[in-house]
């Protein structure tokens, strides 16, 4: 079986995390949580970068620090990931959710403006297979109405939008190292953030609402509960063995690129002949290859391509359930009563195939080729 999804370990990680044992300091925010936050700092110019356990982790602080109070709306597409949605929803939030782009399936910037009402707090574009939403114009809309731009990018790591990295271009950015993105530490992300005015805050909420981080820095005598929190950040194991990654994630990319950019060249016949669609990137987009997906004729003709691509051995994919479309929606008329027509048909065409490093020249054939036979 040609797998789905295998992680990619770089061969240092293991090193790493002995050595953070050797130090001895296991909990959060040692030498290797600094290391990989003064990393994403760098490679993003953020003001500040923080590790979580989690993207869902930097997203529910991010959540916090955007003060959403029970009936506040915060606009995003329906097709993404849950913890986009679940994040707000857990202060009270209601998510509204807005159709997608027929060609990058991100949220249609163009529909944004017609989804605010008074209680709109925030937007969150979400930045489908590392490809950017379109920034510049939900920025604009957002500074026009006062709202927040909390943007997902937990797809996104090392891809740019107009030569700025993503994460970086709102208020607030969300990444994911979780094992099936581009870079990696089992679970994981990080915060950041871009608009200084919420970096205290932010170390407060991520430290189970003390004031820690600056009792550390010798900035208080004591520290104590100073506000609502939890306990987002990751232990030290988890920064080494991402520091690893981290490290490489130059070479990673490059990797995963030269992968994708072979399946584009492999599809652009069946294309152009109309049988189906590959993936498209707009000029101003830089991105990462975390995905490479197909969109195919429709809900049946994508069953059989998944059933006969794992009759012969491989595993094909998809996602998302669209949320306004999911059991926990039903009830919930504001979200369920939406009508996203692109996100209803484009979420039932797509089909992901494997990409990860270490997939031969050998499989790639064997996954293009039974791709290619059964397009007829
Ligand atoms: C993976 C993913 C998340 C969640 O990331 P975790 O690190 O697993 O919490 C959130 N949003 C999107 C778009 C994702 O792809």
């Amino acid at each position: 079986m040609i797998p789905f999804n295998k992680p990619f370990l770089t061969g240092k990680e293991l090193h790493y995390i002995s050595e953070a044992h050797a130090r001895g300091q296991l909990a959060g925010d040692g030498y290797f949580t600094k290391k990989c936050n003064s990393w994403l700092e760098e490679k993003t110019g953020s003001h500040k970068a923080l590790l979580t356990h989690s993207c869902t982790a930097a997203l529910e602080i991010a959540a916090i620090l955007a003060d959403i109070q029970p009936g506040d709306e915060v606009i995003m597409p329906s097709y993404t990931f849950v913890s986009t949605a679940n994040a707000f929803v857990l202060r009270g939030g209601v998510p509204v959710f807005v159709d997608i782009r027929e060609d990058t399936l991100n949220i249609d910037e163009r529909l944004i403006e017609a989804a605010i009402t008074p209680r709109t707090k925030a937007v969150v574009p979400v930045h489908y297979a590392g490809v950017a939403c379109e920034m510049d114009t939900i920025m604009a809309i957002a500074r026009n109405h006062n709202l927040l731009v909390i943007e997902d990018a937990a797809q996104g790591v090392m891809a740019t939008y107009k030569g700025r990295p993503l994460g970086s271009i709102g208020d607030l950015g969300c990444y994911s190292f979780h094992e099936t993105k581009n870079i990696i530490s089992g679970e994981g992300g990080a915060l950041l953030i871009n608009n200084p005015a919420f970096a205290e805050r932010a170390e407060i909420i991520r430290e189970k609402g003390t004031n820690r981080s600056q009792f550390f820095r010798g900035q208080v005598d004591k520290y104590t509960w100073v506000d609502i929190g939890s306990s987002y950040l990751p232990g030290e194991l988890i920064a080494a063995f991402l520091w690893a990654q981290m490290e490489e994630a130059e070479a990673i990319t490059a990797k995963r690129l030269e992968i994708w950019n072979h399946y584009h060249q492999s599809f652009e016949d069946l294309e152009a002949s109309g049988r189906l669609r590959r993936p498209a990137i707009p000029e101003e987009c830089r991105h990462n290859a975390h995905m490479y997906y197909l969109l195919l004729r429709d809900l049946e003709d994508r069953s059989a391509f998944i059933t006969q691509m794992k009759e012969q051995s491989i595993d094909c994919v998809f996602h998302y359930v669209p949320l306004h479309s999911s059991g926990f929606a039903r009830d919930k008329p504001r979200a369920s009563a939406a009508k996203l027509e692109l996100t209803s048909t484009l979420s039932e065409r797509l089909v992901r195939l494997p990409l990860w490093i270490g997939l031969s020249g050998q499989q790639r054939n064997v996954i293009q080729s039974a791709s290619s036979s059964l397009s007829s």
